[in-house]
């Protein structure tokens, strides 16, 4: 199966009503990297008329750090980065991630998987293959019924396994990328079914995001380049459930000193939005790293002027 979305006859365009998203993980306050992809999401949206929403992507409930949403909009805020609409929260809108489940079960997609991580180290080692440290393990299939059945409710509802989707054989997925160019993947080789559904009960971002931003109707999707490689499997679960696929963008990435992304573990520190001349430096360096140039550098400059300037000048 090959999807070539390029090739699509109605990508979403921007005369449709833009409509691009903030999302979030409320694992910590926003560090520079995280600025980056909101500044960029922001200036993209508002260069082309558009909405910006703002989306807080607390499923991954043992990693959400009380409060942390509340600390982002407020930095978000301090920088004059407002959003449009009620921010949402993955945590309230469980039933649509449910009712899409039941969908793609339905479609007879959809089985129950027991495997653990050692489980399929192991079965990965048994067929020569070795899997870098910080790689994905491709799923071999271990738990794939021979034939796909239907499930009722109940079964789906069970915690005690995870969920995969099951992908059909040579799933190809081509995209182009309005930053990176164009983009493939084949999810067989790169990935094996996916999980859906955690054996914790927890939706999984995967299947979490596609529902949302077809429910909320983005139409661009402007993230930092670590979620490049999600992608396509999320361009995969557009398909089956019939969604619109948006376009992308991604931004590239802050590193620190050892090259590493920033982030929680590798300790980022948050951004400094204590007063306005704080933030502005803080949007300054995001910017710098978007390679926007031309900028008001003034002492006196006011966010709202920067911020305007800066959207002028937003061409990625
Ligand atoms: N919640 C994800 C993160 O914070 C971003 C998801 C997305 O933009 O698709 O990394």
């Amino acid at each position: 199966m090959i999807l070539a979305v390029s090739k699509l006859k109605n990508p979403p365009s921007p005369a449709d009503g833009y409509r691009g998203r903030f999302a979030p993980s409320p694992t910590g306050p926003l560090h520079a990297g995280s600025l980056v992809a909101a500044l960029g999401s922001w200036l993209d949206a508002r260069k082309n008329g558009g909405q910006w929403l703002l989306r807080i992507e607390d499923l991954d409930t043992p990693r959400c750090i009380l409060g942390a949403d509340l600390q982002i909009q407020s930095q978000l805020l301090a920088c004059g980065l407002f959003w449009d609409e009620e921010p949402s929260y993955q945590s309230r809108r469980q039933d649509l991630y449910k009712v899409a489940l039941g969908r793609l079960n339905g479609l007879q997609k959809l089985y129950p998987c027991s495997c653990s991580r050692q489980i399929i180290a192991n079965a990965l080692a048994n067929l020569g293959i070795q899997t870098p440290r910080n790689q994905e393990m491709v799923y071999p299939g271990t738990c794939r019924p021979e034939h796909l059945e239907l499930y009722s409710q109940d079964e789906i509802a069970q915690t005690s396994h995870t969920w995969r989707v099951a992908l059909p054989e040579n799933c190809h997925i081509d995209f182009e990328d309005l930053v990176l160019g164009h983009q493939s993947q084949n999810l067989n080789q790169q990935l094996g079914d996916f999980v859906l559904r955690r054996n914790d009960g927890l939706f999984t971002y995967q299947l979490a995001v596609v529902v949302d931003d077809a429910d909320q109707g983005i139409t661009h999707i402007v993230r930092g380049e670590d979620l490049l490689s999600n992608t396509a499997r999320q361009i995969y679960l557009q398909k089956l459930l019939g969604y619109a696929t948006p376009l992308y963008k991604h931004l590239p990435l802050v590193l620190n000193e050892h090259g590493e992304k920033l982030s929680k573990q590798t300790l980022a520190t948050q951004i400094n939005t204590q007063d306005e001349k704080c933030s502005l430096a803080e949007l300054r360096k995001a910017a710098k790293h978007l390679g926007l140039t031309g900028l008001p550098d003034g002492e006196s400059t006011t966010i709202a002027e920067w911020l305007l300037a800066a959207t002028h000048a937003w061409r990625l």
